[in-house]
């Protein structure tokens, strides 16, 4: 069952691993309190419900500074794919955000690779979950429907689970045409 209309997800859960960075996408308009990442002791209380970072670890200056910047190139990355618009600096800036987490492959076994970050630090694990969380999406098929709703200052993150991949409208806004 979809989430209700006007929910953090826009009515549309995203699948998979794709829902923790849809949750971040969203966080801007997480209720209408306040953005739950503004304050870095906020987004670290945030980081660690979500499953990105440890119990006790803190963010520093720095890592909360390049944490919104991550959010906001995830941000103007989706509403460029929404308006089908390549936004070649939107994805620079998407790419640079993801460096942080320093994302390797692994060999597992004779028949198995994985992703995992070569850092050590709170903050580039937690970009590295995501960084994986967008190739695995990607890997699904499912990274090309997460959007952001285009109606007027909705903005919201939501999957687009239509036949024909075309919605770019929230379940609160969702046009007729294309059966969001
Ligand atoms: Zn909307």
């Amino acid at each position: 069952m979809p989430a209700p209309p006007g929910s953090a997800d826009g009515g549309h859960p995203a699948p998979g691993p794709l829902g923790v960075v849809q949750s971040l996408a969203n966080t801007l308009r997480d209720g209408r309190g306040g953005d739950p990442l503004g304050a870095r002791e906020d987004a670290a209380a945030w980081l660690f419900a979500a499953g990105l970072l440890p119990a006790g670890s803190a963010l520093s200056n720095s890592d909360h500074a390049a944490l919104l910047r991550l959010r906001e190139s995830l941000g103007d990355f989706l509403a460029a794919r929404t308006g089908g618009r390549q936004d070649d600096d939107a994805a620079a800036r998407l790419t640079k955000a993801l460096a942080d987490g320093r994302v390797v492959v692994t060999v597992e076994s004779p028949g198995t690779i994985g992703l995992a970050s070569a850092a050590r630090a709170s903050y580039s694990s937690l970009v590295a979950a995501v960084a994986v969380a967008i190739a695995e999406s990607a890997a699904a098929g499912t990274w090309p429907r997460l959007k952001s709703c285009s109606a007027g200052n909705c903005g919201v993150a939501f999957y687009d689970g239509s036949d024909s991949a075309a919605a770019t409208r929230c379940a609160a806004h969702a046009d007729p045409d294309h059966g969001a």
